[in-house]
C-alpha cells in the first residue's frame, strides 16, 4: 500500500498543506525546526490514531487553534481509501471513505506504517512500558480487535485496582466483587497474552535472519517474551487460565496489602539477546541500534505476511546515524517494494544512488 496524498490542517506547525507522494523513496529535506518530524508524525497518526512522540493529543493541534485535521489517500492493491482524522479537545473523529467510524479499532489498520526514529533505541534500552507499547501498537495494526480487548482490559484493571485499594474497609463484601473482577480480568488477559506469544513468535522468525544479514552473519538475535504470569509458548488456553488463577490466589494478600493488581499483561516485558547475551545489559550502542533496526525491518515483513501488503516506512533522522553498510542494507531491503519517507537536514546524509531516484520535498516553517 502507499500514500498518494496528504493534507494537513492546523497540524503542529502546519496551517494548511497538501502534498502528493509517489510509490518510492520520498526525501523530506529541511533545516532544523521546520516541520520534518511533524510531517512524519502526521502520517503515523493518520495510520495509528496516536502519536509516536506523545500521548497528549492536544499537542498535535496548532497553537491557538481548536482542532487539527489529517487527510490522506491510500492506494492499496485492489482499492483506494480516503482517510480523515480530526483531533480536538472533544476527542478524535475518524472517517474512512467519508464514513465516520464509531470505534477507532475499526479505523486503525486502514493504513499500515512502520516508523523508525531515534527514540526507537528505547525499545532496547528503555523501560518495559516502551516495549509493551510497541507490542500493543503492532498487534493492533494487524489485528484491530486486539486494541478493543486491550481497552477493556485496562478498564477492568482500573476497577480491580480501585477495589483492592479499599478492600480492607469491608473485606466480606469485597471478597465476592474481587472474585468477579478477577474472573473478568483473566478472561481478557488470556486472550492478550496468547496474541502476544503468537506475535513475538512471528517477529522472532522474521527478525533473526534479518539481524544475521545486517551483522554480516556474526550475530544471532533472539526475542524472549517475559510474561508476568509464567506461561510457556505452547501452553493451551485452558491451562493458561489455570495458571492465571493460581498466580492470583498466591498473590492475593500482597495485592490487597499494596492496593494494586500485581500480575497480568500490564506487567509483561520482552528481552533481546544477541549471541545469548542480553543486549540491554551487554550490547554496544551499535548493537542496540542494529537490534532496533532488525525489529523494525521484521515488522515490515510481518505486516506484509499478515495483511497481504507492505506497510509504508517512515525513517525520521535515522539514516545518517547508520554506517554505510547498514544504510545500504536497509535501502536495498526496501527498494522498489516499500514506499518510504526519509527526513534529512542535508543530502549528504543519504546514499547518492537512492537520492537520485527519490522524490524530494523541501519544508520550511510548516510549508
Ligand atoms: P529537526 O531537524 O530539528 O528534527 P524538524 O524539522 O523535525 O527539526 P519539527 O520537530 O517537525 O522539526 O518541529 C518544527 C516546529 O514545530 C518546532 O519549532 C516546534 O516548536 C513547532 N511545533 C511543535 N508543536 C507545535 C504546535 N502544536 N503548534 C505549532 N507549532 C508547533
Ligand atoms: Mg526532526
Amino acid at each position: 500500500m502507499f500514500l498518494t496524498e496528504l493534507s494537513l490542517t492546523n497540524y503542529r506547525n502546519y496551517k494548511k498543506t497538501r502534498l502528493s507522494f509517489e510509490n518510492k523513496v520520498n526525501v523530506i529535506l529541511g533545516e532544523n525546526a521546520q516541520g520534518k518530524t511533524n510531517l512524519m508524525e502526521s502520517i503515523y497518526v493518520l495510520a495509528i490514531a496516536k502519536s509516536h512522540r506523545t500521548s497528549r493529543d492536544k499537542e498535535l493541534i496548532k497553537w491557538d487553534e481548536e482542532y487539527a485535521k489529517i487527510e490522506g489517500r491510500v492506494q492499496k492493491r485492489m482499492s483506494a481509501l480516503s482517510l480523515e482524522l480530526v483531533i480536538s479537545n472533544k476527542g478524535k473523529k475518524a472517517k474512512v471513505n467519508s464514513l465516520e467510524q464509531k470505534k477507532l479499532s475499526s479505523y486503525i489498520g486502514s493504513l499500515n506504517v512502520v516508523m523508525f526514529a531515534p527514540e526507537d533505541l528505547n525499545l532496547v534500552k528503555g523501560s518495559p512500558q516502551v516495549r509493551r507499547r510497541f507490542i500493543d501498537i503492532e498487534i493492533g495494526q494487524v489485528m484491530p480487535v486486539y486494541m478493543h480487548d486491550l481497552n477493556q482490559y485496562h478498564h477492568i484493571l482500573q476497577q480491580r485496582n480501585h477495589l483492592l485499594k479499599q478492600y480492607n474497609r469491608s473485606p466480606e463484601k469485597n471478597k465476592v466483587m474481587l472474585e468477579i473482577l478477577t474472573t473478568q480480568l483473566v478472561e481478557i488477559a488470556v486472550k492478550i497474552t496468547n496474541r502476544r506469544i503468537h506475535f513475538l513468535h512471528l517477529l522472532q522468525n522474521w527478525a533473526e535472519p534479518i539481524h544475521k544479514g545486517i551483522s554480516r552473519g556474526l550475530e544471532t538475535l533472539k526475542i524472549q517474551y517475559n510474561p508476568s504470569v509464567d506461561v510457556s509458548e505452547d501452553i493451551e488456553l485452558s491451562k493458561m487460565v489455570e495458571v492465571y488463577y493460581e498466580k492470583f490466589s498466591k498473590i492475593k494478600e500482597k495485592e490487597i496489602d499494596r492496593g494494586i493488581t500485581l500480575a497480568g499483561p500490564h506487567r509483561d516485558d520482552m528481552q533481546f539477546f544477541v549471541n545469548d547475551k542480553d543486549v540491554q545489559v551487554y550490547g554496544s550502542q551499535g548493537q542496540q541500534r542494529t537490534t532496533a533496526l532488525s525489529i523494525k525491518l521484521a515488522e515490515i515483513e510481518l505486516i506484509k505476511s499478515e495483511v497481504g501488503e507492505y506497510p509504508i516506512l517512515l525513517l525520521d533522522d535515522v539514516l545518517s546515524e547508520l554506517d554505510d553498510y547498514r544504510q545500504s542494507h536497509l535501502l536495498n531491503t526496501i527498494q522498489g517494494k516499500v514506499q518510504t519517507f526519509v527526513t534529512t537536514t542535508s543530502v549528504e546524509g543519504i546514499d547518492h544512488e537512492t537520492l537520485k531516484k527519490a522524490a524530494k520535498f523541501y519544508v520550511t516553517a510548516g510549508g
